[in-house]
C-alpha cells in the first residue's frame, strides 16, 4: 500500500524560480514550508482525494485547499458547473442569477442569515463585516480573540492565528496603531474576560468576532457555554456578534458551526466550501444590518469581480452536492484519521491530544486537552516537522504547520486510507525521536 514517493527536483528548480519573482516563493506564507523546512510541494493536479507534485509524486493531500476542497479534487458536478459558466462568459460586472441562487442557498442553509453580499475573500468578508458592524453601531471597538485568524485585516491581525502563528509573528509591520488601537484582544473561551471587556469599555464596543469555533491555531472547538455567553453579552451591551464561518461554513455541518451549537450571530462570515475552490466569498445576517450596507444604506463596499460568475457557479454546484451523506462521510472520514493519528502516536510513546472542531482536527503534542492560544503554542510544537516530513515521504500531505487544522474530504476512499495508515507508524515514531 505504501506509495512510492520521487526525489523533489522539480519542485526545487521551481521553488527556486519562484524565490526570483515573488517574495519567498510563494502567494501565501504558509505554503513555504518554513515551519517544517524542505522543499515546498508544487502541485499540478488533483483528482479526489489525491494531489500529484511537479515530480509525478502522489499524496493524500489533508489540507484540501485549506478547506474548499470538501468533495475532493476535480469534482465532475464543480468542474461541470465551471465549464458551463465559463463558456457563457467569464465577467461581466453586472448582476447575474446565480448570485441571487448561491445567496439563497446559504441563507436556506444558516438561519439567522437574512441577507448576504458575495465578496472575493475571506479577509474581504470580515473586513466588510467590521466595518459594517462599525456603521451599523456608531461604535469604534472590536474584540476579537488571541489565535483567531480572520484573513489579513489590519484591524484583525493582532494575536491572529494560521500563517502569524506559523511564523511567530506577534503583529506585522504595516499595521499603524491606529488601525490596531480599536482592537481588544483576549483569550479565546474566556468568558469572564469579555465581561470585564464589556464592562470596562461596553458603550464603545461595535462588535466581538469570533471563529465560530477555532481552526487556526489548531482545532479548538468552543467550551460548552462559550458562544452562548458571547451571544448574551452582545445583546446586553448592544454590540453585534460577528461569527467567522470562513472556515467551518458548510464543512462541519450543512449549516457549519450554527448547525452544531444553534447560537445565532448578529452577522456570519464564509469562504472555502463555498467557493467550491474559486475565488468566492460572502459576508451576510440580520437584515436590518446588511440594510446599512450600499447601496441600500451608507456604509460602502464593492468588488469588480465580486460575484463572479464562474466563481457562483462552484460555490452553488459545490454546496448543492454538499448532500447529507457528504457530511456523514466527512464526519467519518475525520473520526478515522484521528482514530488513526492516536493510535499510531501512542504506539510511538509520544504525549499527545488529538482535537476535534466537528470534522476539523489537529494533533497537539501535549497530555491535555488545548482551550486557548497560550495553550497552543506551549505545547511541543518541535515535533512536527519530523512527523509531517515522515508522512510527505510517504505519500501523504499533512498542513506544513503545527497551527493549522487537517481538512478531510468526501473521496477519501480505502486506499487513500491505507496509504495514510502504512505511513502513520514511522511517522509517529519520527515524532518521538
Ligand atoms: N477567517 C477564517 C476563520 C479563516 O480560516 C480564513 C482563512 O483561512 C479567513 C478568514 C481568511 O480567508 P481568505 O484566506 O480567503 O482571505
Amino acid at each position: 500500500m505504501r506509495t512510492e514517493v520521487g526525489t523533489a527536483r522539480r519542485s526545487a528548480e521551481l521553488f527556486e524560480r519562484a524565490r526570483a519573482v515573488t517574495p519567498g516563493g510563494v502567494n501565501s506564507p504558509v505554503r513555504a514550508f518554513q515551519a517544517v523546512g524542505g522543499t515546498p510541494r508544487f502541485m499540478v493536479r488533483g483528482q479526489g482525494p489525491y494531489l500529484w507534485d511537479a515530480d509525478g509524486t502522489r499524496y493524500v493531500d489533508l489540507v484540501a485547499s485549506w478547506g474548499p476542497m470538501i468533495h475532493g479534487h476535480a469534482h465532475e458536478p464543480v468542474v461541470e458547473a465551471v465549464r458551463a459558466a465559463a463558456t457563457s462568459g467569464l465577467s461581466f460586472g453586472t448582476p447575474t442569477e446565480g448570485e441571487i441562487d448561491l445567496a439563497a442557498e446559504i441563507i436556506g442553509r444558516v438561519g439567522p442569515v437574512e441577507q448576504v453580499r458575495l465578496v472575493n475573500s475571506g479577509t474581504e468578508a470580515t473586513m466588510s463585516a467590521i466595518r459594517l458592524a462599525r456603521g451599523f453601531t456608531g461604535r469604534r471597538v472590536i474584540v476579537k480573540f488571541a489565535g483567531c485568524y480572520h484573513g489579513h485585516v489590519d484591524a484583525l491581525l493582532a494575536e491572529a492565528g494560521s500563517g502569524v502563528a506559523t511564523l511567530g509573528l506577534p503583529t506585522t509591520p504595516g499595521v499603524t496603531g491606529a488601525s490596531a488601537a480599536d482592537t481588544v484582544v483576549l483569550p479565546y473561551n474566556d468568558l469572564d474576560a469579555v465581561r470585564a471587556a464589556f464592562a470596562e469599555r461596553g458603550a464603545e464596543i461595535a462588535a466581538v468576532i469570533t471563529e465560530a469555533a477555532a481552526g487556526n491555531m489548531g482545532a479548538i472547538a468552543p467550551d460548552p457555554g462559550f458562544n452562548e455567553g458571547l451571544r448574551d453579552l452582545c445583546t446586553e451591551h448592544g454590540a453585534l456578534l460577528v461569527m467567522d464561518e470562513v472556515m467551518t461554513g458548510f464543512r462541519v455541518s450543512a449549516a457549519g458551526w450554527f448547525g452544531i451549537d444553534s447560537v445565532a450571530g448578529d452577522l456570519y462570515t464564509f469562504g472555502k466550501v463555498m467557493s467550491g475552490g474559486l475565488p468566492a466569498a460572502a459576508f451576510g445576517g440580520r437584515a436590518d444590518v446588511m440594510a446599512a450596507l450600499a447601496p441600500a444604506g451608507p456604509v460602502y463596499q464593492a468588488g469588480t469581480l465580486s460575484g463572479n460568475p464562474v466563481a457562483v457557479a462552484a460555490g452553488l454546484a459545490s454546496l448543492r452536492a454538499a448532500t447529507p451523506e457528504v457530511y456523514t462521510t466527512l464526519n467519518t472520514n475525520a473520526t478515522r484519521l484521528g482514530t488513526l493519528l492516536d493510535t499510531a502516536l501512542t504506539e510511538a510513546g509520544v504525549e499527545h491530544t488529538v482535537q476535534f472542531a466537528g470534522n476539523l482536527l489537529s494533533v497537539f503534542f501535549t497530555g491535555e486537552p488545548v482551550r486557548d492560544y497560550a495553550g497552543a503554542k506551549a505545547t511541543a510544537t518541535g515535533r512536527y516537522p519530523a512527523l509531517f516530513h515522515a508522512l510527505l515521504a510517504r505519500g501523504v500531505y499533512a498542513p506544513p504547520s503545527a497551527f493549522e487544522a487537517w481538512f478531510v474530504n468526501a473521496a477519501m476512499d480505502e486506499e487513500a486510507f491505507g496509504i495514510i495508515a502504512s505511513a502513520l507508524p514511522e511517522a509517529a515514531r519520527a515524532a518521538a525521536a
